[in-house]
């Protein structure tokens, strides 16, 4: 095999649900390929974040472009959506497209500096789709870099481009692009269900859509054999080669130190805890749920008497980095699971894949987000699914149809509330002795393997995929 010289640039979103993969993925390829050049881009403040999360010794370049939040009406201090609130989101992602101009700065000066490796290779994420006008201006190879799940991102694109979905008079209806999935009117997200096709919502994502038309190829967070209906779909619709290199989970990349406030109180928590009986419910790194659906959970789980550990944040519609009020959940309910030592409460941040690793836990209660689900799934912990919104909703689909999980609820309308029997009903089966919640949890145990062998040395799914990409863009880049 040839020795890739390139010099290749991540161009990272900053979410911490984006940049962990990305992350993984700048060091999986200075790994494989300690002669490529690899610099890692992103937003200033952002890359200072990554910057500190790097090992001293790291070979991976930084360079960070200027972002002004204040200038488009979001707090100064909002360099990622766990700094805002839901409905500024959509004023975050269109400013993030205000860095085209500092972005072409930087790949014009490295393109006509020939003191660099060359030829280039821009990896981008789905939400900086603007990037592929860049990369073919100077003939550089562009591949667009999906943190989301095969099945989650091929339903995702469907659905936003046949909008509006208002018009649907059925409850069921199946996708244009892919007549054998039949969905439900309830499994449509919010923002997608109110899209018009003109709202910013809509003309932003179908900007990016158009935009990965015209990448050069995939590279995807999933495993062939964990995703392959999802992959099939997507392989359908886009005509570049889509590589799928996952599970690229977070663990190199996590900070050890300050973020895990709690880390210690956790491990004890479950180190005290009989194996397979903790629950472990997050909403990943950004969202949040309803005041009311917060006390619902809360006495269902108290009813269960399961315990449980739950990350929790202040409910919609408070400061997501304001204190915690006792009274969002109910009554002495703090004190009595204290005091019964069957639940943890963590605000701030948990040591996700180390909590999944541990034999204590037994299911996972998730929003299902991406990372959540490879990471819950590499290590064979069901999930119990509560998609809040996006693709989460797919997500969660495909789970359920693979018999890894079970859905709780949908959505973070407080219609959406899971009353507390739910609660108890599907805790019960997820983590009692009942035939259905067995057999789910002996099919999450098989899945360790199936993603564990992705990036075998011999034959990995991943591995060779991965090895593709990398040999192909390299080719690639080199002619253009
Ligand atoms: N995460 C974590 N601790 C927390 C919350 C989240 O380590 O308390 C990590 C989690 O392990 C995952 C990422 O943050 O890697 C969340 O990504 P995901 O795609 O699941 O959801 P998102 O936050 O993007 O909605």
């Amino acid at each position: 095999m040839e020795k890739p010289q390139a010099h290749v640039v991540l161009f990272i979103f900053p979410a911490q649900g984006h940049s962990y993969p990305f992350l993984s993925l700048a060091t999986q390829l200075h790994h494989y390929w300690p002669s490529l050049t690899i610099t890692l881009v992103s937003t200033s403040h952002h890359t200072s974040s990554i910057r500190s999360s790097l090992p001293p010794d790291s070979r991976l370049q930084l360079h960070s472009l200027p972002f002004y939040p204040a200038d488009h009406g979001l707090p100064a201090s909002a360099e990622s959506f766990s700094d805002i609130p839901v409905a500024q989101f959509i004023t975050f992602f269109k400013a993030t497209e205000t860095l085209y101009p500092a972005f072409d700065d930087f790949i014009s000066s490295l393109v006509s500096n020939a003191s660099n490796h060359a030829p280039l290779c821009i990896v981008t994420d789905f939400f900086y789709g603007w990037t592929v006008d860049i990369a073919h201006k100077y003939k550089v190879y562009h591949t667009t870099f999906l943190t989301m799940g095969a099945f989650g991102g091929a339903v995702f694109c469907s659905l936003w481009l046949n909008l509006p979905h208002t018009l649907t008079k059925s409850n069921r209806f199946s996708l244009p692009e892919y007549p054998e999935i039949v969905m439900d009117r309830s499994q449509l997200p919010k923002l997608i269900l109110e899209a018009n096709g003109t709202d910013e919502w809509s003309q932003f994502v179908n900007r990016q859509i158009r935009f990965l038309h015209k990448t050069d190829a995939v590279v995807i967070n999933t495993v062939e054999e964990f995703e392959p209906l999802g992959l099939g779909m997507l392989r359908k619709t886009f005509k570049f080669p889509i590589w799928p290199i996952g599970p690229l989970l977070a663990l190199a990349n996590q900070p050890s130190s300050s973020k895990f406030e709690y880390e210690t109180t956790i491990m004890t928590f479950l180190d005290s805890q009989p194996p397979a009986s903790v629950l472990y419910i997050s909403f990943g790194s950004q969202n949040t749920i309803q005041q009311k659906q917060m006390m619902h959970l809360a006495q269902g789980l108290e009813d269960s008497g399961c315990s449980f550990i739950w990350v929790i944040r202040p409910p919609i519609g408070y400061d997501p980095r304001g204190g915690f009020r006792d009274e969002w959940l109910p009554h002495g309910f703090k004190a009595r699971i204290k005091k019964k030592h069957k639940g943890l409460l963590v605000h701030g941040w948990a040591p996700q894949l180390k909590i999944l690793g541990h034999r204590s836990t037994a299911a996972f209660l998730s929003h299902c987000g991406w990372n959540s689900i490879l990471e819950s799934i590499s290590n064979g912990v069901p999930i119990v699914a509560w998609p809040l919104d996006a693709e989460q909703i797919f997500n969660s689909m495909m789970l359920v149809e693979v018999g890894l999980g079970v859905e709780l609820a949908r959505g973070m309308m407080e219609s959406s509330e899971p009353t507390k029997a739910k609660v108890e009903e599907v805790v019960d089966l997820m983590m009692g002795p009942n035939a259905k919640g067995m057999e789910i949890r002996r099919r999450a145990k098989e899945y360790i393997n199936v993603m564990n062998k992705a990036w075998d040395e011999e034959g990995g799914s991943s591995r060779e995929s991965f090895l593709q990409f990398v040999q192909s863009s390299n080719r690639a880049a080199a002619n253009k």
